[in-house]
């Protein structure tokens, strides 16, 4: 009933010349493989690939260009993948250019003979603005380049990037699939056969899988992960509802918000509006205050936990992000996210309601 866990470097052989299906964990391990096939089997691709956290997954991907090759990213991408494009791959000679990928023209645009890669999140992280998969996909098909989905703020069981086209989707299974904030890892999934063959090569030669005990860990969240995001996900909306109603909260971003700017192509590709979502509260110092004072949102960068967390991104998750990325990416300073989790709803409301009422009387007084 349970994956056991092979937790071992190296396996025996049998013979000295000839070696069974595992030899070395690096390489493969049983615990790991039962993972990476439920993983692809959820996100209907060939094979997966699990890696020690979804930052190693992300290298992994960047290791198939080469020098001179270039990357076209949306702007609104994780501080961490930021700080990768913007300080790691030049030094192999790779250059990621920024577009709007909102507007899928915007793409078609920018594309140039070193455009090797187009690399999107949707929703984005901390906006939650929305990227048309299928007409990034279709674009990226007609130049013959590669596109790459990070679907952590989805999971599997909301979007299925490689249906709408994506050659490879990409998760930080530290969010969701994991769903309990007590482990790093990353995942990759394909359809194709060769694109399997280079990441897998790459994935052995760079050490970078992950590890057993883990990937059981793993393999225990995937199995509540419908309950988990219903739960979570009827809470958002609700929590959502509740934010633009209130005087002290600007703009909410929530695609499963009919009011949501992407909300109708966000509705074509994905089955639910998820559990992340962001709201600008008038001033930074507003935003500290209710983030502070919040007694169940707990001050955290991440998401995706059963637990609610709350965090300011431009203070935490986004904050590694290159002085140069800052200057065109308008991340509001008062921008708090949220990640709902599977708490009473009556009670998140209640909590917001207070730190918001707070906060409002603080800045007013
Ligand atoms: N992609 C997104 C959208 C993320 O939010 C994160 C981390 O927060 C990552 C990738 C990186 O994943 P990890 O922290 O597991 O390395």
């Amino acid at each position: 009933m349970a994956t056991p866990i092979y937790q071992t470097a190296t396996f025996e052989q049998e013979h000295a010349d000839s070696f069974g299906k595992y030899d070395y964990s690096r390489s493969g391990n049983p615990t790991r493989r039962v993972l990476e096939d439920q993983v692809a089997a959820l996100e209907n691709g060939t094979r997966g690939f699990a890696f020690s956290s979804g930052m190693a997954a992300i290298a992994n991907v960047t290791h198939l260009l080469k020098a001179g090759d270039e990357v076209l990213a949306d702007w609104d991408l994780y501080g961490g993948t930021a700080r990768l494009f913007g300080r790691v791959l030049p030094r192999s000679g790779i250059t990621v250019r920024y577009v709007d990928a909102s507007v899928a023209g915007n793409l078609d645009q920018e594309i140039t003979a070193a455009t090797r890669m187009i690399f999107v999140e949707s929703p984005t992280n901390p906006m939650l603005r929305i990227v048309d998969l299928k007409a990034t996909a279709a674009i990226a098909k007609r130049h013959g380049i590669l596109f790459c989905a990070d679907n952590s703020t989805m999971s599997p069981y909301l979007q299925n990037p490689l249906d709408l086209g994506a050659d490879i989707v990409l998760h930080s299974a530290t969010k969701f699939l994991c769903g309990h904030s007590d482990v790093t890892a990353g995942i990759l999934v394909v359809k194709d056969q060769k694109l399997a063959e280079d990441i897998y090569f790459l994935q052995n030669a760079e050490g970078s899988a992950l590890g057993p005990f883990d990937s059981y860990l793993l393999l225990r969240g995937l199995k509540t992960l419908k309950v988990r995001m219903d739960a979570q996900q009827r809470n958002a909306a609700l929590v959502a509802g509740f934010l633009s109603q209130h005087s002290a909260v600007g703009d909410v971003f929530y695609p499963g918000s009919a009011k949501h700017a992407g909300h109708s192509i966000h509705q074509s590709q994905a089955r639910g509006g998820g559990a992340v979502l962001s709201f600008t509260a008038g001033t930074a110092a507003a935003a500290k205050s209710i983030a502070e004072r919040s007694e169940l949102f707990r001050i955290s960068v991440s998401f995706g936990s059963v637990s609610s967390t709350i965090s300011i991104p431009v203070k935490m998750s986004h904050a590694s992000l290159p002085a140069e990325h800052l200057a065109f990416r308008p991340i509001p300073e008062s921008l708090l996210r949220l990640s709902i989790g599977i708490e009473d709803a009556e009670d998140l409301i209640d909590d917001l309601q207070h730190c918001l009422d707070q906060a409002q009387g603080a800045t007013a007084g």
